[in-house]
């Protein structure tokens, strides 16, 4: 049986936010380091305007490493975006394109459509831009040559850089996956589940359920359908208030997915009623666990006003008849979840099936 959460970790999109400014903010940390480095590399080069631009770099990098320290990640990608530009363009003005440091507007352009502060239009005009001015470096500068001390080296910068420019790229498209993913499981946990109790609500668990029939009929093993209801829940909301009624309800319904142990369907039905589906349970077994779980629930104790608060719950139990209806089961597990509360409560009746096996 397939559940919207079962295969995905469902992630928290402020979490990915927090995490997303955690990487960031490491590998700003490795870019300030990368500056520093390079200040001595164009020294040494003797190309001393870059070593001095390099010295900004270093500042640019610092202040927004303390920005998203101060919660104020979006400004600082506008800095790391601001300081990569011009850093690209004034390294292929001044040694041509040889280092391929005109790859990291391409990463640019792509951290950017990761801001969300910035609107998309916003975003997209920014970083087509970005795309353009990588143009334009060609048009402008791919016949500036520099002769460098140490030549060899070269290649080997501009490998590194396409390697550094490359990976935040990567990280960007896999983050904006994962939020994808996130969101579209957040999404459909609550078009499937009850805000309060996080169990099934009444017209998704509907779909399982005539799924999981569908699936025991094939695999011929039998299903058994259990109205649940709070004894005087009235009168315990009356009394002690509608929170604590709602604290109950949560109580129970983890103690019902506990019993159930992914063995079956819980379902807030409405109200202070659930329904719990049992597959691969015969009438016998299903009464077993369901008088383990109403016992378990009467065993419990919820504490109001210094006193032990103690809940009761009756149950209707059905096992599904060959080719009969969900709505003629539901019925027949109501009347008898009706005969449990007529008959004192707090205790478990099986229907007396009154179908007939032919196809309805
Ligand atoms: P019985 O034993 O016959 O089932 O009695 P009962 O009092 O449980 O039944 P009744 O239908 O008279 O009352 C159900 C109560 O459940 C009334 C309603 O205020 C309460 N209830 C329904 N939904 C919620 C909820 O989400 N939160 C809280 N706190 N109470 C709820
Ligand atoms: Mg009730
Ligand atoms: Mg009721």
């Amino acid at each position: 049986m397939s559940t919207p959460t079962q295969n995905h970790q469902n992630l928290n999109l402020d979490n990915v936010e927090t995490i997303k400014f955690q990487i960031i903010q490491k590998v700003a940390c490795f870019a300030l380091v990368i500056h520093v480095v390079l200040i001595f590399i164009f020294a040494q080069l003797g190309v001393f305007l870059l070593a001095f631009a390099n010295i900004f770099s270093v500042l640019a990098w610092a202040t927004g490493i303390i920005l998203i320290s101060r919660g104020l990640g979006s400004l600082a990608l506008r800095v790391f975006s601001i300081e990569v530009i011009l850093h690209s363009i004034l390294v292929c003005a001044t040694l041509g394109l040889e280092l391929g440091f005109q790859f990291y507007l391409w990463t640019v352009s792509c951290l950017l459509l990761i801001d969300y502060q910035l609107k998309l239009k916003q975003a997209l005009i920014y970083s087509f831009v970005l795309i353009l001015t990588f143009a334009a470096l060609y048009l402008c500068f791919s016949d500036v040559v520099y002769t460098y001390a140490y030549s060899d080296f070269v290649q080997y910068i501009e490998v590194g850089n396409i390697i550094i420019a490359g990976l935040p790229m990567v990280y960007a498209i896999g983050l904006i996956r994962e939020i994808t993913i996130s969101q579209r499981i957040e999404l459909t946990d609550m078009a499937a589940k009850d805000h309060l109790t996080k169990l099934y609500n009444r017209r998704f668990a509907k779909e399982l359920i005539l799924a999981a029939y569908k699936e025991s009929a094939f695999t011929d093993k039998k299903i058994c359908l259990v109205m649940a209801d709070i004894d005087f829940f009235k009168r315990i909301n009356d009394s002690c208030g509608h929170e604590k009624g709602d604290s109950i309800l949560v109580a129970i319904a983890n103690l019902i997915t506990q019993h159930i142990n992914k063995q079956g369907i819980a379902v807030r039905w409405g109200g202070e009623e659930f329904l719990i589906v049992l597959t691969n349970s015969n009438e016998k077994d299903a009464f077993t666990h369901i008088e383990n779980m109403r016992q378990s629930i009467a065993a419990m104790t919820f504490p109001v006003d210094g006193q032990k608060l103690n809940i009761t719950m009756s149950f209707g139990l059905i096992q599904w008849q060959p080719n009969a209806s969900l709505e003629e089961m539901l019925q027949q597990a109501d009347a008898a979840l009706y005969k449990s509360k007529k008959n004192g409560r707090n205790q478990t009746t099986i229907a007396t099936a009154e179908h007939n096996s032919a196809p309805s």
